[in-house]
């Protein structure tokens, strides 16, 4: 049963009431009077600052000079990190700020634009945290009329999120508690608007396991630094974006100019045909011939196996169809079916060159499908399969050694 809100404040003291009401004018104020200073085209100005906890959102306006300076999301989302974020904040808390954060290119016609960034300070490493992610969520996200949104606090319950150009709406998912991503992730875009896109969280992140990730159109991953856990200590169980507004630009000839001069870089270089057919399992075969396929634990350069696991077996092995996000014509993404043996049927998008050899170099496994099986049961339940694969041939390789001493 969904349950909608607006903003809904807490009932409190009216004090405090009153407090908002005049900060909330006053910031509005500020923004009608800054609005001529307020014109970076490529940028709406302006971020999204979600109160889980309060169940409340506000927009801000995010000036010219903060834009030039930090110039794209990657510096937006680290600037608003360094500024938000209390000073020894403890990444498995609420008050742990997540900043999703998009750059000037995104939403426009220009290649591979369809990426977004998300900020944090990682659960994994305790340290500062960024993670990316393709697919078809940034040009959604950019559409909500915003260069960037903060998740402070946290929800009472579990919850997810719909958000569009006009706000945030909170939704009730106790009823997804413990699914896993795929279900997640379908079960929210049902109740949600059409050509809506999302991220969730599987059980990895609801349990707060360090290296949780989120996923986004089944297989996109924000894989690195524990995204996952951190949105499930806020109780968050997935978002939906669905924007479509558009943002100017500051030349739109040029800007055509410089994607056809692209193109046509793209259509000379050879990388392009090799990204387009093979994709990036290619590397398995070039990084093990220089010897730096990370192997059993980072212990070689070169692995055994490496045939079983390579481009061109896939392509002997699975069926496997080109595809990409929206306006890259690199299309370097294989979404790809196994044929025979006990995982037949079985559909991934990839594996990618780093699932590979995290999974199979790493813990010498050898055949494709065995990769592949373990890349969807880490999908499944959210988990980022480059520190999974570290992890469990750290663990190999400990338990050998200590063997071997005995
Ligand atoms: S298709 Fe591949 S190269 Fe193109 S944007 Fe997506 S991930 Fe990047």
């Amino acid at each position: 049963m969904d349950i909608f809100y607006y903003t809904k404040y807490n009932p409190g003291d009216i004090i405090d009431r009153l407090y908002l009401v005049y900060i909330s004018v006053k910031k509005r104020v500020m923004y009608f009077e800054d609005r001529e200073k307020l014109n970076m085209k490529g940028f709406f100005n302006q971020i999204l600052r979600i109160d889980l906890s309060k169940r409340t959102f506000q927009y801000e306006a995010i000036s010219d000079e903060i834009l030039t300076k930090t110039l794209g999301g990657k510096g937006l989302g680290t600037y608003l990190l360094m500024r938000e974020n209390p000073v020894g904040v403890n990444p498995l808390s609420p008050e742990n700020v997540f900043i999703i954060a998009v750059g000037p290119v995104t939403g426009t016609k220009m290649w591979s634009q369809s990426r977004f960034g998300t900020y944090t300070k990682s659960p994994a490493t305790e340290g500062y945290g960024e993670s990316y992610c393709g697919g078809a969520l940034a040009p959604k996200i950019k559409g909500c009329g915003v260069d960037a949104i903060l998740l402070e606090g946290g929800c009472a319950s579990l919850s997810w999120l719909a958000i569009d150009e006009n706000g945030v709406t909170f939704h009730d998912a106790a009823v997804l508690r413990g699914k896993e991503t795929y279900e997640t992730e379908a079960a929210i875009l049902a109740h949600s608007r059409e050509g809506a896109g999302a991220m969730v969280i599987g059980p990895a992140g609801e349990n707060r396991v360090a290296i949780a990730c989120i996923k986004s159109y089944k297989w996109r991953s924000l894989g690195r630094g524990g995204m996952g856990a951190v949105l499930g200590v806020k109780n968050v169980k997935g978002i939906t974006f669905a924007g479509t507004k558009d943002c100017e630009v500051a030349d739109e000839e040029k800007l055509k100019n410089l994607i056809k001069a692209i193109a046509q870089k793209g259509k000379e270089s050879p990388v392009t045909e090799l990204y387009q057919k093979l994709g990036t399992p290619m590397q398995v075969k070039v990084t093990n011939t220089q010897k730096c396929f990370p192997t059993r634990y980072w212990q070689s350069g070169r692995f055994s196996g490496w045939a079983s696991i390579c481009a061109d077996y896939m392509q002997a092995n699975f069926e496997v169809k080109a595809h990409g996000c929206p306006n890259c014509f690199l299309r370097c993404t294989k979404k790809s079916v196994i044929k025979n043996g006990r995982h037949a049927g079985l559909e991934v998008e990839g594996p990618e060159y780093e699932t590979i050899y995290a999974i199979g170099g790493l813990n010498a496994i050898e055949g494709l499908e065995e990769v592949a099986w373990l890349n969807d049961v880490c999908d499944r339940l959210g988990i980022d399969t480059m520190s999974a694969g570290n992890i469990s041939s750290f663990a190999i390789r400990s338990m050998t050694r200590t063997s071997s001493r005995k």
